[in-house]
């Protein structure tokens, strides 16, 4: 038979490369923004939770765990975000897992540019104990519920990721209070002002932004409830966002955050304290904060006081909607171990 010429078959080799779907690299999946085109070419499992839709998908690359670990793990973080806010942020989330070195979840980033998303690196040998012990994936899915306030009240943003990520986990049932106003009494002083603090929107350095943002919401929920007896908090504020329209796919001026959170509770909580802390220092006395809640944390060791004057509000905080008291109700000791680094994401 003759030979076909050599032109003919590289006409052949031209037409089926064109006619086979793009590949993505695994790095075409780590760039600085969400890869939404790539993403729109994996094969993706559907997850519902409450109010919205997941897309979850992998990004190539090998793990150790089966993929359904990974997916429970999406589901149940979901789940937490959801009893938070009543139902999940948007109606639907790209979610983009990259598996990289190493064990546990090593970074993750939410976008809302293009439609709802959040990508985590997961470590290829990650375990079960790994997932469990995760928090980003929960962080990153409270981000979801602010809309973009700009780059300069990223204390905001971070600062409500960090807190209500504890505070969401607990009623779901997936962290101990004593677990989550240990961790607050430890980290919390890293988000005090130090010297020549210009306040929360001036002052980007990372104490500031993830745990001045975070002693925000804290001293937030606490005067919500103080001033609705007891009845309204920062949970109740942020719903009310949502109910607006607000999440991270808008564009919003935090005033604008503040006086529809501010009006869902009716009371003006963030707006004044936004007018108190934005370019001040501010400091708080944490130690009596903690007191007038009752917690102390001795040797690693968190004791609750039940007859400390805030303590009604502290039991409040982590409270599920609609769960009975009785059942949330908790005083004694708890050993308070480690909980992995503070975040550093966004
Ligand atoms: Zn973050």
């Amino acid at each position: 038979m003759k030979r076909l010429p050599s032109w003919f078959l590289f006409m052949i080799a031209v037409a089926i490369f064109s006619a086979a779907p793009k590949v993505y690299a695994q790095s075409e999946f780590i760039t600085r923004h969400m890869p939404y085109d790539a993403f729109d070419k994996l094969p993706a499992t559907i997850v519902k939770v409450e109010g919205g839709t997941l897309l979850v998908a992998f990004a190539p690359g090998t793990l150790t765990l089966p993929n359904t670990s990974f997916i429970s793990w999406i589901a149940k973080s979901a789940r937490a975000v959801s009893i938070y806010y009543g139902r999940f942020p948007v109606p639907s989330a790209r979610i983009l897992l990259v598996p990289v070195e190493g064990k546990g979840v090593s970074g993750g980033k939410a976008f809302g540019y293009k439609g709802a998303a959040v990508r985590l690196l997961i470590g290829r040998d990650s375990t079960e104990t790994d997932l469990v012990e995760d928090w980003q994936a929960v962080h990153e899915m409270i981000h979801l519920a602010l809309p973009e306030v700009g780059d300069q009240h990223l204390w905001l943003s971070e600062g409500l990721a960090v807190y209500v990520e504890s505070i969401a986990r607990v009623q779901a049932g997936d962290l101990t209070e004593a677990k989550i106003w240990g961790e607050f009494v430890r980290d919390m002083p890293q988000g005090l002002p130090e010297a020549a603090d210009k306040g929360l929107d001036h002052t980007p350095s990372w104490g500031r932004t993830y745990w001045g943002g975070a002693l925000f919401c804290l001293l937030a929920d606490v005067e919500f409830r103080k001033r609705t007896a007891n009845s309204k908090g920062v949970q109740e504020a942020t719903r009310g966002v949502l109910a607006s329209g607000g999440n991270m796919e808008r564009d919003w001026p935090i005033e604008q955050v503040f006086y529809i959170a501010d009006n869902a509770a009716g009371v003006p909580v963030l707006m004044e304290l936004y007018e108190k802390m934005r370019a001040s220092p501010a400091p708080t006395d944490l130690g009596a904060l903690w007191r007038d809640l009752g917690i102390s944390v001795r040797d690693g060791v968190v004791t609750f006081d039940d007859e400390a004057p805030l303590s009604g509000i502290r039991r409040a905080i982590t409270q599920a909607p609609g769960a009975a008291k009785s059942s949330l109700t908790s005083s004694g000791t708890t050993e308070l171990n480690g909980r992995g680094e503070a975040p550093a994401q966004h």
